[in-house]
């Protein structure tokens, strides 16, 4: 990202100015702004949101018409650059056979890019990934010729032409099909001249969801808030809401509701989930719910389907949209509902390219198609909280399990007092509980938020640790792979079998536990149980872990062992315990939400016990059972500790009671990086409500090879830090070879 230059933004079109007629194309590239355009006599009907093809120095580009003058907030919008004299305009060479990019997604788009302040031509670009530029393949179908010529007769070419008079044109392996005839039949009839062929409209992929194919029963305390997310679906405009309520109350077969709603009005809806891997589940309940598949979004989708998504939501054949952050910047032609599942998940924060939290964009781009947003969670984010105490958010909550399931009965197990036995993790109170649980018939969990077989390899002859050679991180041993990895760059090497530095032969010991590790163990300790491991790099993609989810559903599994991919919203009827093996690990760090995100986490992984009849259990084990969050994770009492987090937040002005802006900068050297943040910390801006923490090393000091320095701008709420970054960055450029990158909002600190 390049931000030094983000002011000399274009000016916008002005098509009663005297002069050639010009419009203004926002290209997909990082460019300040928009450029303008001459606009040739065949393309006078030209308007915003058009997809076009223009010149730029030698290349063709597609870029879109833009709007005359960006619908921002004024302290968002960039002062205006030198116009373009007429005669160096060059003119827009043709308009793409495409879907307009509708007046809500424009501005949507020039909202993101000025509060990020991030070229908008970078945000466009996400908006139209998705091969906007490519339509979608036609095929050739084959129709009756007429007159029908002489032809030889036999059975197999009249079942084909019965076919192809009652079914209407076909593609030719589909007309065979039908027929019950090879292919070689349909061509002969071709190459005979009885079939014509004929370009075949791509059939709508998606078939329309029905809001009464199978409502649900909702208990008692469900039916208000159902009729109270229903009235606001229904009615439409834009309002936020906060959906809290305890994991497992039926949250989701609740804004289900209101997605019927939505569709009865008509318009489409787009819910956001924070991790794909997700939508297999979700999406089944969707089809029983509606009787339809919703269209699914996210990046790993083939070529083909992105352009055929993309387009069906553009068309508005697309009713939903099921997808992660990314679905944001969809062409939706009629958007009407958006939910954000889980609104609290640090995932949502886009941390590549433009830095984004798709939670708060989704409240933006909900406000442009002035419609109603729906936040759910069970431990809301203490910005969502705060917005519902300021009266800005509506809040909705459901208090008990659907069903009379009770919620799960939370203890630590106090490492000090119970420790497990030497080069071992867990301790005998949460083994003999696992045992206890199995030997039951019932399922058991353990959860360890981490990868790999340990995360540090140290040498015990010389005590060297291996460390990754492109960012200040130890490298983690995936033991099943037999590599050492680094969980930052993606650097890999086999693991090594002699020490790099003293070269001591069997000296190389892993330090700490991830979860291969505690596989291992469990394994040891329950040679019969059948286990199963959850975790990203061994669950790739969303079918399996919706064939895993399903393999527990169906109790071929006695012990789940995963990372954070087991904490999501699944429902596990028969798991009655959850083992956190680490409950301290999120604590360390001094990140500013590490309290808050690790009573969410765990809060979320003991909701994955007791969903059904038999109770659920959950065991923490801590070195600190004393500390607030444990606290707070066995009383269940989350409410009041949020209130205390925010108190502590209240007085510096810290998030959400202020604001905050990360600038990192990146460089060759470390002197290039010490330069340019010492020059960033020395020209930082001042003024009543603001104050700059650093330059300091990031920590991760070096990440791929680049050197790292952060600075943190804190200002009160009501202070918009854009303008003075912008200004800030402007008086202070970038020394050779360094960068400067922005984060708003940060979420990361590292
Ligand atoms: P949450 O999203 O709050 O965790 P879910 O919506 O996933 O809760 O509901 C938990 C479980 O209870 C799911 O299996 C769901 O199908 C079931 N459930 C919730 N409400 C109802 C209802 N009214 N009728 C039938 N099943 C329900
Ligand atoms: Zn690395």
């Amino acid at each position: 990202m390049v931000h030094a230059s983000l002011d000399k933004r274009p000016p916008a079109r002005k098509p009663e100015s005297a002069g050639r007629p010009r419009v203004a194309v926002l290209l997909p590239l990082p460019f300040p702004g928009p450029f303008d355009y001459a606009v040739p006599p065949a393309l006078a009907d030209l308007q915003p949101g058009d997809i076009v093809s223009v010149p730029l120095g030698r290349r063709t580009e597609t870029g879109v018409v833009w709007d005359p003058t960006p619908a921002l907030p004024p302290e968002f919008t960039p002062p205006p650059m030198k116009p373009v004299a007429d005669g160096r305009l060059k003119p827009v060479i043709s308009r793409l056979d495409q879907p307009p990019l509708p007046g809500a997604l424009r501005r949507f788009v020039d909202w993101v890019a000025a509060y990020t302040l991030s070229p908008p031509g970078m945000v466009l670009a996400m908006a139209l990934r998705t091969a906007a530029t490519a339509p979608v393949a036609l095929t050739t179908g084959w129709a009756l010729a007429e007159p029908p010529p002489e032809l030889r007769d036999t059975p197999a070419r009249r079942r084909v032409l019965e076919i192809s008079r009652s079914d209407g044109p076909l593609p030719g392996a589909e007309l065979a099909r039908r027929a019950g005839v090879g292919t070689s039949v349909v061509r002969g009839l071709a190459d005979a001249g009885a079939l014509r062929a004929v370009v075949l409209k791509p059939a709508p992929p998606f078939a329309a969801p029905d809001p009464a194919h199978c409502p649900p029963t909702l208990g008692d305390g469900q039916r208000e808030a159902a009729q109270s997310l229903r009235d606001l679906a229904g009615a439409g405009g834009f309002s936020v809401t906060l959906l809290e309520g305890v994991t497992g109350s039926g949250k989701t077969e609740i804004y289900l509701e209101a997605i019927a709603a939505c569709l009865e009005r008509g318009r489409q809806v787009l819910v956001l989930l924070p991790e794909i891997a997700l939508s297999a589940q979700w999406t089944g309940r969707f089809a029983r719910r509606f009787g339809a598949e919703p269209a699914l979004w996210h990046s790993d989708l083939g070529p083909r389907l992105r352009r055929v998504t993309w387009h069906a939501v553009a068309e508005g054949s697309a009713r939903v949209v099921v997808g992660a952050r990314s679905a944001l910047f969809l062409p939706f032609a009629e958007l009407g509902l958006i939910i954000v599942d889980e609104e609290h998940e640090s995932a949502f924060k886009q941390e590549d390219g433009v830095t984004y939290h798709a939670r708060d964009m989704a409240v933006v781009r909900a406000r442009m198609d002035h419609a109603p947003i729906i936040l759910v969670s069970a431990t809301p984010s203490l910005e969502t909280l705060a917005n519902v105490g300021a009266g800005r958010y509506r809040h909705l909550a459901l208090t008990a399990r659907h069903g009379g399931a009770a919620m799960p009965e939370v203890r630590t197990v106090d490492m000090r007092a119970h420790p497990p036995e030497r080069g071992l993790f867990l301790s005998p109170l949460l083994t003999e509980a696992m045992r206890a649980t199995m030997e039951r018939g019932e399922q058991a969990m353990l959860f360890l938020n981490r990868r790999g077989y340990a995360p540090l390899t140290l040498c015990r002859t010389c005590g060297h640790r291996l460390q990754c050679p492109n960012c200040t991180a130890w490298l983690v041993e995936h033991r099943a792979r037999r590599v050492i990895t680094c969980h930052h760059c993606g650097y890999q090497e086999p693991t090594p079998p002699t020490c790099p530095s003293c070269h001591a032969e069997a000296s190389l010991t892993p330090i700490g536990p991830g979860v291969e590790r505690i596989t291992e163990e469990a394994r040891a300790t329950f040679p019969d149980a059948r286990l199963l491991v959850m975790a990203s790099d061994t669950l790739p993609g969303p079918a399996a872990t919706a064939d895993a989810v399903a393999q527990i559903a169906r109790r071929e599994v006695d012990l789940v062992i995963g990372t954070q991919i087991v904490a999501k919203g699944w429902h596990f009827p028969h798991l009655t315990l959850v083992g956190v093996v680490d409950a301290d690990l999120g604590l360390g760090g001094g990140d500013l939400r590490a309290a808050e995100r690790t009573v969410q986490l765990l809060h979320q992984v003991a909701g994955r016990a007791g969903r059904a009849e038999a109770p659920g259990t959950v065991l923490l084990q801590s070195y600190c059972t004393e500390h607030p969050v444990m606290q707070a994770l066995v009383s269940g009492d989350l409410a009041s500790f949020m209130r205390q987090e925010a108190e502590q937040r209240r007085p510096g002005f810290w998030p959400p009671f202020g604001r905050l802006a990360a600038l990192i900068v990146s460089a060759d050297t470390p002197e290039a990086a010490d330069a340019t943040a010492r020059a960033l910390g020395g020209g930082a801006p001042r003024g009543e409500g603001l104050q700059v923490l650093g330059p300091a090393p990031a920590p991760l000091a070096i990440l791929r090879g680049r050197h790292r320095r952060r600075l943190l701008l804190r200002a009160r709420r009501e202070i918009a830090l854009q303008p003075i970054v912008r200004e800030w960055l402007e008086r202070v450029p970038p020394e050779r070879g360094a960068r400067i990158d922005v984060d708003i909002d940060p979420v990361s600190f590292l």
